[in-house]
């Protein structure tokens, strides 16, 4: 039970020493101190960057496992049942997680434009090409269809991709896909994320508290939040990083770069922007000298 007596819902953060991967299994072991995820809204751009193995393990360096065996707990024991952090978190399904994030931020962003055109495009351009017999196993094998690989839960499926709508006038394409897959993955991936009272004990009375199974189940319910405000809020929930083009959730609306992450104040994008625009005036100016100075003499 990962719950605080204040019922704030925290999560186990282990020391960057512990963290392996064995067997391509992300692996922590104890001793961990605990954070409080649900207040740190940088996290689902954190887990939005992870492309490879190393960047995984810096991220569990970080913030912990995503908790995969925690996802099999039944949601509404889970004072009783107990969470096997030792069992860690598979890379492939973790790589899957994040590029599920990715995704669905992004497609709140393409929403927040309200471009169909531009939408359609993207959604396409991310499918991949599998053979139809993972759906059909009678298909011949030379057939291929476009799919998308999400993460489900424990599971990572292949969903495939088709421009027929339901017959229906009112049916967008672009938009009504996007938003059926938003919330189809949102509730999935929230399963277990549910409001709980609890024993504040040291106070002798009940409090309200937010709870997750896992880590993941806690990011996928602060994009569900962000998806929320769509279609139109008057400013945009998500943007993407002028440096690095990862979604970001905004906080404050000067934000222009990825944020820290979450226990420092700066962001290393807006530092690298900075760093690279001096370099790039410093070297305008000595052009700019360098064609001057012939005139002068
Ligand atoms: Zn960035």
């Amino acid at each position: 039970m990962t719950i605080a007596e204040d019922g704030r819902w925290q999560w186990m953060q282990p020391f960057p020493d512990t963290v392996k991967i064995e067997a391509d299994i992300i692996k922590v072991t104890p001793p961990w101190q605990f954070y409080y995820p649900l207040e740190v809204p940088s996290l689902p751009n954190a887990l939005a960057k992870i492309d490879h193995k190393e960047a995984a393990v810096a991220f569990v360096q970080k913030y912990g496992l995503l908790g995969y065996s925690g996802l099999g707990q039944d949601p509404i024991h889970l004072e009783t049942s107990k969470y096997r952090p030792y069992e860690g978190d598979p890379l492939s399904w973790f790589l899957a997680q994040a590029s599920t994030v990715r995704f669905v931020l992004n497609l709140i962003v393409m929403l927040q434009n309200n471009d169909e055109r531009a939408l359609n495009d993207w959604i396409m351009a991310q499918a991949v090409s599998i053979p139809f017999k993972v759906f059909d196993p009678s298909a011949p094998k030379e057939v291929r269809i476009p799919a998308h690989v999400l993460a489900e839960g424990q599971e990572v499926v292949h969903m495939h991709y088709s421009e027929e709508g339901p017959p229906c006038e009112t049916y967008n394409f672009g938009i009504d896909w996007a938003l059926s897959l938003i919330a189809f993955l949102v509730n999935v991936n929230t399963y277990g994320f549910r409001r709980r009272l609890v024993h504040y004990y040291t106070k002798k009375r009940l409090v309200p508290g937010l709870s997750a199974r896992a880590l993941i189940e806690a990011i996928w319910y602060m994009v569900g939040q962000a998806a929320l405000s769509l279609p139109k809020s008057k400013l945009p929930v998500i943007r993407l990083c002028e440096e690095c083009g990862t979604p970001f959730l905004v906080t404050d609306r000067r934000q222009r770069f990825c944020p820290g992450d979450g226990f420092s104040r700066g962001s290393l994008c807006g530092a690298r922007y900075r760093m690279r625009r001096s370099r790039q005036n410093r070297q305008e100016r000595r052009n700019r000298n360098g064609q001057e100075a012939p005139r002068s003499r």
